[in-house]
């Protein structure tokens, strides 16, 4: 059996009904923002609870827009973690400031306790990651940012529809950021971002920035970015976000089927702590397992496409030399580079899937390990 990490040939086999919006909106010449980039803007603050989006060129632009239009630049400091996907720190870099890291907590986001001792005279503001759909501990966080005056700019790439009590991700920082690349929770077929805001002014500045500060055509109020969120990605975000619900509601059983099957197998996996009050989102469904690389090539050759989130942390990347940090100096977030992996969790797998993907791990632990034969009755299942 193949199970596929990825799921977008199923998305493209309703390509007709895509097509026709396509081709509705190629025919208006609507090409740049319009119509349906302001539907999608619309729909998609709904959908987080909150007044403002603001679509912009991709997840990445979200976060260097945010943070430069919130004045953060050359000679500043921005705190966030090392276990995130290379685009939060280059963000940080990419407006001038210098990212400085605080290491992670067992559900992979930052640990709020060691925040303060990051903080320094030059720092400007937090950056948490949402990371594998898990919000980080934002009402926390935001009692250190306000007690430092520290700006909170939330990175919710990985996080749409998650809550901490009911409330979506994006509802604590000045901003937050979301990607709608192709293999995110909420995806276009192509690149894109969307900011969100509960700031009129906010929103209004950032709608100035990403398109060349132009008020009008004519009238410029600040020199900026050209990174709109295209009106052909807007056409295909509008019929997906439809599904936005579902694809969670579906993620969501999926890592309830994985987290009950590994419940007795403490031994050998780790499941994080999952927290009534926290809805988690499942972009990916990550696990600290025994015996990392000989798994995933257990479960590779078996057909069973697994990943890393990730292998190497930024700290000890080429791009983060000039930081000066080196091993060792985040050991929780190293450690888990060399035990976590990542289950296929997407909305396209089926049951049978899923139980192969069990099966396949609990084959291996128990091949592996010798001293457990007599109990393997307790690890086949029926
Ligand atoms: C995907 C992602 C981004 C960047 O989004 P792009 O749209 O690819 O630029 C930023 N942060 C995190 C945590 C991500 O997963």
């Amino acid at each position: 059996m193949n199970v596929p990490y990825s799921y977008l040939d199923e998305q493209f086999a309703q390509i007709d009904d895509y097509l026709q919006d396509v081709r509705r909106l190629v025919q208006s010449g609507d090409f740049t923002l319009g119509q349906a980039v302001m539907e999608f803007e619309e729909r998609f603050a709904k959908l987080c609870g909150l007044p403002y989006a603001i679509g912009v060129g991709s997840g990445t632009d979200a976060l260097i827009l945010s943070l430069k239009i919130l004045g953060i630049g050359p000679g500043d400091e921005v705190i966030t973690t090392p276990n995130t996907f290379i685009s939060t720190v280059g963000a940080i870099a990419m407006t001038g400031a210098r990212p400085v890291f605080v290491d992670n907590n067992d559900e992979y986001t930052i640990d709020v306790n060691q925040i303060e001792k990051a903080i320094t005279s030059k720092t400007k503001a937090i950056l948490p990651v949402h990371l594998t759909g898990c919000p980080a501990d934002m009402p926390r966080i935001m009692d250190t940012a306000k007690k430092h005056k520290l700006l909170v700019v939330e990175d919710a790439a990985q996080a749409i529809l998650a809550k901490i009590n009911g409330k979506h991700v994006g509802s604590w920082g000045k901003t937050a950021c979301f990607s709608l690349h192709p293999l995110k929770n909420l995806n276009v077929w192509g690149d894109g971002g969307v900011i969100v805001t509960r700031s009129a002014e906010l929103c209004r500045k950032l709608k100035l920035f990403r398109n060349h500060g132009m008020t009008t055509r004519d009238e410029i109020e600040m020199f900026s970015h050209n990174s709109r969120l295209d009106s052909l990605q807007a056409v295909i975000g509008n019929r997906l976000i439809n599904e936005v619900e579902d694809i969670t509601q579906k993620r969501i059983a999926n890592a309830r089927q994985y987290d009950e099957a590994f419940k007795d197998m403490k031994e050998y996996i780790t499941i994080p702590q999952r927290y009534p009050s926290i809805q988690q989102v499942y972009h990916t469904y990550v696990l600290r397992v025994k015996n990392r690389d000989a798994l995933l090539n257990h479960l590779i050759e078996r057909g069973i496409k697994v990943k890393i989130h990730y292998p190497i942390p930024v700290h000890l990347q080429k791009a983060a030399s000039y930081l000066g940090y080196k091993k060792g100096d985040f050991p929780v977030c190293e450690k888990d580079s060399q035990a976590i992996i990542s289950l296929p969790v997407h909305q396209h797998l089926t049951a049978q899937q899923i139980n192969y993907v069990i099966d396949c791990a609990r084959e291996f632990y128990i091949k592996h390990d010798t001293r457990r034969t007599a109990d393997n009755a307790l690890y086949t299942r029926g």
